[in-house]
């Protein structure tokens, strides 16, 4: 097995993971097998051998912790709101005495620079968690003037029943946080599951679950692909709410499945298109790099990616020139190299997917001015690329690509900018790079996106609010806004008389 990892100074208790495999599934506080004693694997995306198997959960599995799950809820869901809290930062603490180790399981399950994954994904799972945690005792009613006399109303934010959250791969252990921690904190009792690309952090988290004291039952993780593990999730009548991030297509797929099955509530944070704009007197350097990082941190594998590019007629040749000469310094390797910029995709089919779009836009007129081929034959790896393009309708300019492809394009004024900038089924987010302030305010209200960034791209921080416009989904995570989506109102009316 130790021949797919790299030559790297891994900690001994990340190959432990890799050598206890096959997992198995978290029930109840137990690591149980999947009833029908199946397994999968789990692999390295820098070499495309197996890392790990996991257990694959069936419908059976999933019916197993929806009972522990809702034997937990009614303790749980009444405790007392600062002993969850407690709990909560417990776990955090614990994720930080093992962030080294489990930076390493997302760089080698993920195939993200471990640089990344120590500096970003670790520090802000825990900086989301404890945000979250703080929310626990903060979750209050309030009282109401009706117009009847004698009568005191007032309402109670009470937690949903049982959440399952289901999380794709680009960033495993901080989307299975973003969901876990408003909805332990609000009083819901959950199942986890993770991508099947990327199952080993969260079965890590599992033993740090148990040990930070929460009872059996509050956090169940079934590892499994989406069919059956996460459609028999989605369609389980047990269930209160779906928590979902992913692809458009399956979020569509767990709506119906919702409605199908009890009407059980949804929250969606899906797929993006979002457009990155420089202007003419924006400060070129920033706007360049920001452009970059914008697309091709995480490979371009980024639901925010700044994909559309549209650059001020003025300003394109020096941007598109920036850009090329910055993208083409951009070192692709694996996650533990010395230096990488760029790692690999996540499974062969995404790359595969990838070099579609890539070749299909080339057939279709757009012109290739950086990249555009595969890095290497063993793994994922492709080129970051840039596309010069003028036609928004092609694919490569609607469709969400989820890889390493940015593509540009030059505008001449503000409202046909707004036009294009908004012609897309997206609308997660968008970014301006300029120094009228005028114009960045002009822009960031006209576009259709849940988040948009002034002179700057991608942030994401606990407390601001985070999610979709259009078919970009709904919901919104982060901030107090993310309890709300994991409770529910309570109206009490009391005859005073
Ligand atoms: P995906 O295929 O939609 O998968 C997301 C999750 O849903 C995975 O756990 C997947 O399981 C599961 N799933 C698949 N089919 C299902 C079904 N029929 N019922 C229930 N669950 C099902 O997306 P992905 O390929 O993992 O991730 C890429 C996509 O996610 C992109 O479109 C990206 O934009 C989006 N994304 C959005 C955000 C955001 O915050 N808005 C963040 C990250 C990614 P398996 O994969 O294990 O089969
Ligand atoms: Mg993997």
């Amino acid at each position: 097995m130790k021949k797919a990892l790299p030559e790297y100074d891994f900690q001994p208790a990340t190959l432990k993971v890799l050598e206890d495999s096959p997992k198995k599934l978290f029930i109840n506080n137990e690591w149980v097998a999947a009833q029908s004693g199946e397994t999968f694997e789990t692999l390295n995306p820098a070499t495309g051998a197996p890392l790990a198997a996991a257990a694959l959960a069936g419908a059976a599995d999933v019916d197993a912790a929806v009972a522990a799950a809702q034997a937990a809820f009614p303790a749980w869901g009444s405790s007392i709101a600062a002993e969850r809290a407690e709990k909560l930062f417990k776990l955090a603490d614990l994720i930080d005495q093992h962030a080294d180790m489990l930076a390493e399981l997302e760089t080698l399950d993920n195939g993200k620079p471990i640089r990344v994954a120590r500096r970003g994904d670790l520090p802000y799972v825990t900086k989301h968690l404890r945000y979250q945690a703080g929310w626990a005792d903060k979750i209050e009613g309030s009282t109401v003037p009706v117009t009847f006399p004698n009568q005191f109303v007032y309402t109670r934010r009470e937690p949903l029943g049982v959440v399952a959250a289901i999380i794709p791969w680009n960033f495993p252990l901080l989307m299975a946080i973003w969901k876990l921690g408003p909805a332990l904190a609000a009083g819901n009792t959950l199942i986890l599951k993770p991508a099947e690309q990327t199952p080993l952090s969260a079965l890590y988290l599992a033993d740090l679950i148990r040990e930070a004291g929460f009872p059996p039952g509050v956090v169940n993780i079934l590892t499994g692909p989406g069919e059956p593990t996460g459609a028999a999730l989605a369609a389980h009548p047990g269930i209160a709410k779906v928590a979902f991030t992913g692809s458009t297509a399956v979020g569509a797929k767990i709506m119906a499945a919702a409605a199908a099955s009890n009407l059980k509530r949804v929250s969606l944070e899906l797929g993006g298109k979002s457009p990155n704009v420089i202007f003419a007197d924006a400060d070129m350097a920033s706007a360049v790099r920001g452009a970059q990082w914008a697309v091709f941190s995480t490979a371009g594998q980024e639901c925010v990616a700044g994909t559309r590019l549209f650059v001020e007629r003025a300003a394109y040749d020096q941007v598109v020139d920036g850009l090329k000469q910055n993208v083409e310094k951009m070192v692709v390797d694996h996650g533990f190299a010395e230096k990488v910029h760029v790692g690999p995709l996540i499974s062969q089919a995404q790359m595969e997917r990838v070099q579609g779009y890539i070749d299909q836009g080339q057939q279709a007129g757009a012109e290739i001015v950086a990249g555009g081929g595969r890095v290497g034959e063993q793994g994922y790896f492709l080129q970051p690329t840039i596309f010069a393009y003028q036609d928004d309708t092609l694919k490569l300019v609607q469709e969400e690509i989820f890889g390493p492809v940015v593509a540009v394009t030059a505008f001449d004024s503000e409202d046909e900018l707004i036009a294009r900038a908004n012609d897309t089924q997206y609308g997660l987010a968008a970014g301006v790079w300029t120094r009228d302030v005028g114009k960045a305010h002009r822009y960031a209200h006209a576009v259709q996106a849940g988040t948009v960034w002034i002179n700057g791209y991608g942030m994401i921080d606990p407390a601001a609010p985070f999610g979709g416009y259009k078919m970009s989904g709904f919901g919104r995570e982060m901030g107090k806004e993310a309890i709300d989506l994991y409770t529910q109102v309570k109206t009490v009316w009391v005859n005073t008389q």
